[in-house]
């Protein structure tokens, strides 16, 4: 049955000597306010074995307010409960400033890390991230920022998120800290990193590609048009036989990839976060794998 070699559990960001778990859990929709049932979800992650938490400052922004608040919750259900903050590798981002466009200005971004740092209430974020590329600023500015950053112990390590490959191309090459991680939206139904050169250059350079959006936003949960309802059925027949939910055979189909993408959770209910640990037993068969890329590409193979 197994053709694809299956992910490991725990991995290596890029070079670096930061291990995590081959998921993430990501804050986009959690919602602040109750320590109590943040702290419920994190354990279920953390019990499920994973221990890679991606947010951002932005997130909890609602179009007026709220930015910040995310993060800030997040500080608080670290400060409610010691010792969780060693047991979790933490990656947030910087960069939207709303209603401003983007904005990777050094005074700018340095400014965001130091706020990022006092929401979290830690010393250093272990991955901070560009979280989407403002091509007013040059790619040596942002370099210099990252390295006053890491050589203060602000961050460990640095990443990229929506960034195109000529994009990455350009900070990997002034960085003098190197690039671990790049963020771009990637389903089953968003398979352009695929196939756009993106993760061709996460395999050369090392760089770990967190995938956002891993069920389409919920769209291979519960699919509303012909191409999802396709993508879904494909999904099910490998989801039926290994005994795994869709959603589970969904993250998985993403792991199989050699690039390894680390999909990133969006749920925010305990038992669908645990369930998404299911994606590490699946396995793929070539004719299942390509099963599920031709049902999305909606033509065969050529
Ligand atoms: P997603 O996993 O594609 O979608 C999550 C949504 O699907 C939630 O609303 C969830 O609802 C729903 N869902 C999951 N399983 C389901 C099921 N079995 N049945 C029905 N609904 C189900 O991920 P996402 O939340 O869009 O994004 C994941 C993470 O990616 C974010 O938290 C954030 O960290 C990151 N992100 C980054 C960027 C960026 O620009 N870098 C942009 C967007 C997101 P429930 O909560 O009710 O389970």
């Amino acid at each position: 049955m197994t053709d694809l070699t299956p992910p490991s559990a725990r991995r290596k960001l890029g070079g670096s000597d930061i291990e995590v778990s081959a998921l993430a859990w990501g804050h986009w929709r959690l919602a602040p306010g109750d320590v109590a049932a943040n702290a419920r979800l994190a354990h279920a992650a953390l019990d499920t074995g994973i221990d890679f938490f991606d947010t951002a400052d932005i997130y909890g922004f609602d179009g007026k307010g709220g930015f910040g608040t995310v993060e800030q919750a997040f500080g608080e259900l670290l400060a409610s409960e010691p010792g969780l903050r060693n047991r979790i590798v933490i990656a947030t981002k910087g960069g939207i400033d709303p209603p401003k466009p983007y904005d990777s200005s050094p005074a700018y971004l340095d400014a965001a890390i130091d706020a990022s740092l006092r929401r979290l209430g830690i010393d250093t974020i272990d991955l901070w991230q560009v979280h989407r590329p403002d091509i007013l600023t040059h790619p040596h500015d942002i370099a210099r920022t990252v390295e006053r950053a890491h050589a203060a112990g602000r961050i460990r390590a640095f990443g990229v998120s929506n960034f195109t490959h000529a994009q990455i191309a350009a900070l990997a090459a002034c960085s003098t800290v190197p690039l671990l991680s790049t963020q771009p939206e990637l389903s089953a139904l968003r398979l352009d990193p695929f196939t756009n050169g993106e993760s061709d250059q996460a395999m050369t350079l090392d760089l770990a590609i967190l995938a956002w959006s891993p069920l389409a936003g919920g769209q291979l949960a519960s699919p509303t048009d012909a191409r999802a309802t396709a993508v879904c059925k494909a999904l099910d027949t490998v989801a039926s036989e290994q005994g795994v939910s869709r959603t589970a055979a969904a993250l998985s189909w993403l792991m199989a990839h050699p690039s390894r993408p680390i999909p990133i959770v969006g749920s925010q209910r305990p038992d669908r976060i645990t369930e998404s640990a299911d994606a590490l037993r699946v396995r793929w068969t070539r004719t299942n794998w390509y099963a599920v890329l031709v049902a999305a590409r909606q033509e065969p193979l050529p």
